[in-house]
């Protein structure tokens, strides 16, 4: 049987985003993330992290640096065995050529091959419009979390106000 999984950005749709984060003690969890990721692991979904960290493709800091603090924000979300399947990190800056920054498939695609996911159970969600890029172009679904209320889901992409939203909107599926 395929699985199910959720692709999450880190910055703003995990944790209180910080431009270019290098502080562990900076790590601070968005309100419901906790709870929501223990369910949704609770459904079997499985997680995986995706994010674009380009301050280490341009020299600000390194891939531990950027470890340091998933390891902080793993400590904090307090997931039971496996938590994230795997923690995807994009390095590269955006002047040098694209392989798996955001929008990007290509994370997405490898994870989908090794996991044998189901792309019609799979969901790519985060704050930005590169992190719903990357699902539509891994031919998964895509959510946009944002506070500015949802106007326009033509393209098939969800909108909700944060995590916990989203996961409402997903045991209903409610539809588009
Ligand atoms: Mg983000």
């Amino acid at each position: 049987m395929l699985g199910k999984a959720l692709f999450l950005d880190r910055d703003g749709t995990l944790i209180v985003g910080h431009h270019f984060l290098s502080d562990p003690g900076q790590v601070e969890l968005l309100s419901g993330v906790r709870e929501t990721l223990h369910r949704c692991m609770a459904e079997g979904f499985r997680l995986f992290l995706f994010t674009n960290q380009s301050a280490v493709g341009r020299g600000m800091f390194s891939l531990e640096t950027v470890d340091r603090c998933n390891a902080r924000m793993v400590e904090l979300l307090n997931l039971p065995e496996p938590g994230f399947t795997e923690i995807c990190v994009a390095p590269e800056s955006p002047s040098m050529p694209v392989v798996y920054r955001k929008p990007s498939p290509r994370f997405i695609h490898e994870m989908m091959e090794k996991y044998s996911l189901d792309p019609a159970e799979t969901w790519m969600i985060g704050d930005m419009p590169s992190d719903v890029a990357a699902g539509l172009n891994a031919g998964v679904h895509s959510v946009l979390l944002s506070q500015q209320p949802a106007t326009d889901e033509s393209a098939g992409v969800w909108c909700c106000r944060d995590l916990r939203e989203f996961y409402a909107r997903l045991l209903t599926r409610a539809p588009v």
